[in-house]
């Protein structure tokens, strides 16, 4: 029989027929990197250097891994105080620990979260860890999750000391513990069992994570074409809507929405013509040329490498900039920091130098830009005026977007994606090849820093950094002369 392990716990929790396939109809691991994961595994190797111990080596496998730890600790006193990855078993119910230490005679459990605060997510994870070394006989006195302090800043390369913070969760886990115990009974049976659980799809296949069998589950299901969660901000009006068998939005009676806005989105939807109202774009056309658009690529780190930072700041190493100075007048710069980054200095020096000195910088949800701009000009006291000055000149285009511009096709997002190929489908940010979005943009930075690429490879990949954030801000031109009625006829030739 199986093992009953961490992660097949978890995914019980969240639906037996999750679990079901984990045991007899698994998917192959993604050999695709992800931030998260990254981010998780950098905190991980942070954590086994701040105190001496020894490290368990997954390498040979679970069993190896068990016997391994129970050589270590039949040393007793004589064995390293503190063990980073020891494994455990007790029937079929198995488990990795992130640390385990010596606290008298008993030890302390501590599951490393790359988070910055305990999530409600980490108990029934730790409890089950709990519940197995209870069960090997391993006494375990307090229980902690060991999470990332946002507080902490980077004073020293190297130096951790401070980035980790415990919080003590022993008496949560007590509590937790009958239902674990209860759960592993439940769950055991459920892998037994050569009949797959029948759970149909609901909100629980994204919560607390979306399942990685969401496609195999809706296969084959007739999806409708405007789904009545495409309302934006939808939340009891649309679980309403799905409790009483609506699926589609034009099936809905007008007199069920009152929202402004649902309106809007069920008109467009039922009739196919696009909402536009020009009044909401008079303060956006009533400013003069010059006119810029920036858009920065950041990135984030759960251990900081920039010294003066903190763990999760949005750092960036890329900008692009668009300027139009008339109609037929366009130009564009970007910047693109690979082995300069955290040299924030050229970065903002050139982009200083390649805005105007006046005129409106338009942003798409400009709160981040500002944010990277004030940040910046925190961390560059030589430059904060010009960047503080930067900032005060951003004009959001997201809210005038939102309130002057619906396309059924946006499926209830205002987002630039989803909003500027309804209006160039030229522009549709699928066609980008592999640099799609913020995320992909991160793997990319990452990658080309992990410096074992082929030149041909880092070169293609740089090109399409650089292509995705020019994307960015070609797409605000775009937009900005949709939403003043332009001709946009002439901007084909300037389009890079
Ligand atoms: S997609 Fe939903 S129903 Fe299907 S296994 Fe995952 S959680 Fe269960």
């Amino acid at each position: 029989m199986a093992w009953l392990t961490k992660s097949r716990f978890l995914s019980g929790l969240q639906c037996h027929k999750r679990l079901w396939f984990d045991i007899h109809q698994p998917i192959e691991d993604s050999a695709e990197p992800n931030i998260q994961i990254l981010q998780g595994k950098a905190f991980d190797e942070v954590v086994q250097g701040l105190q001496p111990g020894v490290v368990i080596s997954r390498e040979r496998g679970m069993p190896a891994a068990i016997a391994e730890t129970k050589r270590v600790l039949a040393k007793g006193s004589r064995a390293a105080s503190t063990l980073y990855q020891p494994a455990f078993r007790a029937g079929n119910l198995a488990v990795i620990a992130d640390v385990l230490r010596r606290a008298g005679a008993q030890f302390e459990l501590v599951e490393v979260k790359a988070t910055t605060q305990v999530k409600e997510t980490h108990l029934p994870d730790a409890a089950f860890q709990a519940l197995v070394l209870q069960r090997a006989k391993i006494p375990v006195g307090r229980v902690f999750i060991g999470h990332v302090n946002n507080e902490f800043v980077l004073r020293r390369a190297g130096d951790f000391e401070g980035l980790l913070v415990e919080a003590d969760i022993t008496e949560s886990v007590r509590g937790y513990l009958a239902e674990a115990a209860a759960r592993t009974l439940e769950f055991q049976e459920v892998m037994a069992s050569d009949r797959m659980p029948s759970i149909v799809v609901g909100p629980h296949c994204l919560s607390p994570y979306e399942c990685p069998f969401l496609a195999r589950c809706t296969a084959g299901q007739e999806t409708p074409e405007y789904p009545v969660d495409v309302l934006p901000r939808g939340g009891k009006t649309v679980a309403t809507l799905l409790a009483d068998g609506y699926r589609d939005l034009r099936d809905v009676p007008a007199k069920r929405l009152t929202d402004e806005m649902h309106r809007r989105v069920f008109d467009a939807t039922c009739s196919g013509l696009a909402f536009f109202d020009l009044a909401a774009t008079t303060e956006l056309r009533r400013l003069t040329y010059p006119f810029a658009y920036l858009d920065f690529e950041t990135i984030s780190f759960s251990v900081p490498e920039v010294i003066g930072t903190r763990p999760y700041e949005q750092l960036p190493f890329q900008w692009s900039v668009h300027v139009e100075y008339a109609a037929a007048e366009i130009r564009h710069a970007e910047y693109l920091a690979i082995e300069s980054f955290g040299d924030f200095d050229p970065l903002a020096r050139s982009l200083i130098g390649a805005l105007p000195t006046a005129g409106p910088i338009f942003a798409y949800n400009a709160s981040f830009e500002e944010q990277v701009l004030l940040r910046l000009a925190e961390l560059l006291p030589g430059q904060a005026a010009a960047l503080r000055g930067i900032a005060g000149r951003l004009v959001d285009l997201l809210p005038v977007a939102r309130a002057a511009y619906y396309h059924r096709d946006m499926r209830g997002s205002w987002s630039i994606k989803s909003v500027v190929p309804t209006i160039a489908p030229e522009l549709n940010y699928e066609k980008l090849d592999e640099v799609q979005d913020g995320d992909s943009a991160q793997l990319a930075f990452l990658g080309l820093r992990s410096r074992n690429m082929k030149p041909e490879r880092a070169q293609a990949l740089r090109n399409a950094l650089l292509l995705y954030c020019r994307h960015d801000t070609w797409a605000m031109v775009v937009l900005r002369r949709f939403l003043c009625g332009e001709a946009e006829a002439n901007l084909k030739e300037f389009q890079c």
